[in-house]
């Protein structure tokens, strides 16, 4: 299907909420804004990423946990409030982009479409307004999370009452405007960075990258490679030092048991991606060494005679000479 670039009408209000972060700068704002305000903002970061990493990727996308039908609510009601649409509509999107990854039937890929695009283009674009159910019919039979996709808005609303009468108006700016827009950012950075940037650690056809950076910003999701290699994981830092903040989130909430049944990767999965860093090392320190050779041989036949004085020199003395 053709992709329409032009920015719709219907993209004003995304770009006002962008507008309204400046709104922070207004003197009744400025001074009124306190440590509290800083907190509530980022607090309210943490726990709407949380909706979108451990709501509506891990569980609505992927399926990658367990959980009760009126946890499943909360976490879309979670995810709702980062207003990133309904859960439905992102999960199913987001199935669509693991079976086309990087093909021409993906609606997001930087390598097809630019990063605009695969950032933020195809989330303005009418085309891409509607659910696709046919991707989702396991979540969509029940009817409160129907609901919830519908009106979509209701959360963010919500969280936007609650945050004035916690903190006034400098509440509102910080913990519904700021804290969104780092929310969209981060989000969308998966979709256009993460098939840009970093490293791949596993054979995908894809082209996903593992980028600590973004794992850091995204409670986890930077871990990308991984991830596209074994999507049905819960963890998508399949090592100790890839940290993912989601998950240990999801760890904490099994210990009360909000949630059950973690899917983790195979061994071997983590075996391959082993052999994987080690191949790679291998081949970064043969390329460095190549350099190494072809910069000494440049520079004249000395240099080459040293080198064959140097290969032919034994390791150690010659205890008989
Ligand atoms: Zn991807
Ligand atoms: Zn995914």
């Amino acid at each position: 299907m053709e992709k329409q670039r032009s920015i719709p009408l219907s993209a004003i209000p995304f770009f006002m909420i962008h507008a309204a972060c400046f709104l922070v700068f207004l003197p009744g704002i400025w001074g009124t804004t306190t440590t509290k305000t800083i907190i509530l903002a980022i607090a309210l970061f943490v726990i709407r990423k949380f909706g979108i990493t451990g709501g509506y990727h891990r569980y609505f996308s992927h399926r990658s946990y367990k959980t009760s039908r009126f946890f499943q609510f909360v976490l879309a009601w979670l995810g709702g409030s980062a207003a990133q649409k309904g859960a439905l509509w992102w999960a199913a999107h987001h199935r669509h982009h693991h079976k086309h990854s990087d093909q021409p039937e993906d609606i997001h890929s930087p390598a097809r479409d630019g990063i605009w695009w695969s950032h933020v283009g195809w989330v303005l674009s009418p085309q891409y307004n509607v659910t696709q159910y046919d991707q989702i019919k396991d979540m969509a039979k029940f009817p409160e999370l129907r609901w919830l996709n519908d009106y979509h808005l209701v959360p963010i609303f919500v969280m936007g009452g609650l945050c004035y009468l916690i903190d006034g108006w400098a509440g509102v700016v910080w913990g519904t405007f700021v804290s969104t827009v780092v929310l969209y950012h981060t989000t969308f950075a998966i979709n256009s960075f993460c098939h840009i940037l970093g490293r791949k650690r596993f054979p995908t056809t894809d082209d996903s990258k593992n980028s600590l950076i973004l794992a850091l910003v995204t409670l986890g999701e930077g871990w990308h490679n991984n991830h596209h290699f074994f999507q049905g994981s819960v963890n998508q830092g399949f090592y100790w030092w890839q940290i993912d903040i989601t998950y240990y989130m999801l760890r904490a909430l099994s210990w009360v048991g909000l949630v059950w049944d973690l899917k983790k990767p195979p061994q071997r999965v983590l075996a391959l991606g082993r052999q994987k860093n080690i191949t790679d090392a291998m081949v970064e320190r043969f390329t460095a060494a190549s350099d190494k050779l072809g910069k000494t041989l440049a520079k004249g036949p000395e240099a080459v005679t040293a080198i064959g004085d140097m290969v032919m020199r034994p390791t150690s003395p010659d205890p008989t000479a």
